[in-house]
């Protein structure tokens, strides 16, 4: 008989650690049983770090990308792609427009590519920093020694997902790239003393429940500090444009068990649930997430950035609006940890 999820049966789990099976009987809950875990998942996350969220700001400052990821419309084969790039200026008046904003992160997000010189991108995070923001970057894979001068000049956190712990599944939605060298990358940032972060893309063609508990398992093998899941939408122009949405729901689920099981993380509440869900950040925030991303990417570039179609953008006032509306109060990182 299949084992029901009580309170109780939470409780036994945080107590005595979940094992493969009940992370799998997580993902595979009742709506019942969901509002139990989630229900769950906000007490742990209230324990770790209060009733509290933050926001950060991001800006997406380069799409020319050297890879050839089946999902995205900035694959490297797309005869579609377009390429900009922001300079050292426009970023600063953006990092400064967040900074009056209240927000204190500064997330620099850009393509996997040389187009931006690791000396220049030094420079932009040195004066971000000088406004007084945290500087986070999701920039892929680079020269190890850029990790040093991006580090000393104020990056203090950097985010690589691992996209799916499924080797084959890995080597086919990424071509050219292995699973091992991804996670070794990320244990790289963490010897170069970063926080780190990671996270699937949940719902791509051929992933199976199992893998899913498999990246669970990565993540807490890797002790993220940041951890995140975005649900898979097909991009226009990639091979994968034809191919089925992943599941919200299963999305909201993936949420809890990361609370659940990597208890301290920060968790975002990613825009793909908003795009697919009626208030899907709230509920995110429902299922244990602590953090939410505006994007301040500006208007005319952002359409060039296509990890995904029809993209949600999440607006200052929709963040600060979610927030509240999870019983949540806003406040910066460094109160958040502190
Ligand atoms: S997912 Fe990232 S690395 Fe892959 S093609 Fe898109 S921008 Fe490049």
């Amino acid at each position: 008989m299949k084992t029901k999820i009580t309170s109780e049966w939470v409780d036994e789990k945080l107590k005595n650690g979940f094992l493969r099976n009940d992370l799998k009987l997580i993902l595979a809950s009742s709506d019942e049983e969901a509002e139990i875990l989630y229900r769950a998942a906000r007490e742990v996350r209230d324990q770790q770090f209060g009733r509290k969220a933050f926001i950060r700001a991001v800006v997406e400052f380069a799409n020319s990308c050297r890879c050839s990821c089946l999902y995205c419309g900035m694959r490297l084969n797309n005869p579609d792609g377009m390429n900009f790039s922001l300079d050292h200026a426009e970023l600063l008046a953006i990092a400064r427009t967040a900074y009056e904003n209240g927000i204190r992160t500064f997330f620099l997000q850009a393509a996997e590519s040389e187009s931006y010189g690791a000396i220049w991108l030094r420079d932009v995070i040195a004066d971000i920093k000088e406004l007084g923001m945290g500087v986070l970057l999701c920039v892929g894979v680079h020269q190890e020694s850029d990790l040093d001068l991006w580090r000393d000049a104020g990056a203090y956190k950097f985010i690589l997902k691992h996209e799916t712990a499924d080797k084959e599944l890995f080597q086919r939605m990424k071509p050219g790239f292995t699973l091992e060298d991804r996670i070794e990358w990320l244990k790289i940032l963490r010897r170069h003393d970063y926080h780190i972060g990671s996270g699937p893309l949940l719902g791509l063609p051929g992933q199976t429940v199992d893998s899913l508990v498999d990246d669970l398992f990565l993540l807490r093998d890797l002790h993220v500090e940041m951890s995140s899941v975005s649900v898979f939408l097909p991009a226009a122009g990639t091979p994968l444009e034809n191919e089925p949405t992943g599941d919200p729901e299963l999305g909201l689920r993936f949420i809890a068990a990361m609370r659940l099981f990597l208890k301290d993380t920060l968790i975002p509440a990613t825009s793909t649930f908003e795009r697919l869900l009626e208030n899907g950040q709230y509920r995110c925030f429902q299922a244990g997430a602590n953090v939410i991303t505006v994007n301040m990417t500006p208007q005319k570039l952002r359409d060039d950035y296509t990890i995904y179609s029809d993209r949600f953008y999440v607006g200052l006032e929709h963040a600060r609006k979610t927030i509240r509306k999870a019983g949540l109060v806003e406040t910066t990182e460094g109160e958040l940890l502190s």
